[in-house]
């Protein structure tokens, strides 16, 4: 999840959501650690302005294990 700061009013209703502590104040918006979000949605459905978005970033690292073969079952007879 990434917040778009131009929408977020700084009310801080998601902080206390987030599961993985993932979201802090920067200059009194939100923002979300990239790395410790799991995008369990949580936050998004928390925020009345909707000013938290997904960006589906879990699709896209399934499709990257999947093509690179990790655990050489490719390579087997
Ligand atoms: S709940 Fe929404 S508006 Fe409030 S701080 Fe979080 S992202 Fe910003
Ligand atoms: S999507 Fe879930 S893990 Fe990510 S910031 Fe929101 S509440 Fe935290």
């Amino acid at each position: 999840m990434k917040v778009d700061r131009e929408l977020c009013v700084g009310c801080g209703a998601c902080l206390n959501l987030c599961p993985r502590l993932a979201i802090r104040f920067i200059d009194d918006k939100s923002f979300i650690d990239q790395v410790s979000c799991i995008e369990c949605g949580t936050c998004r459905a928390g925020c009345g302005v909707d000013a938290i978005l997904c960006d589906c970033r879990f699709p896209e690292i399934l499709l990257l294990n999947l093509t690179s073969d990790t655990y050489g079952k490719g390579e087997r007879s």
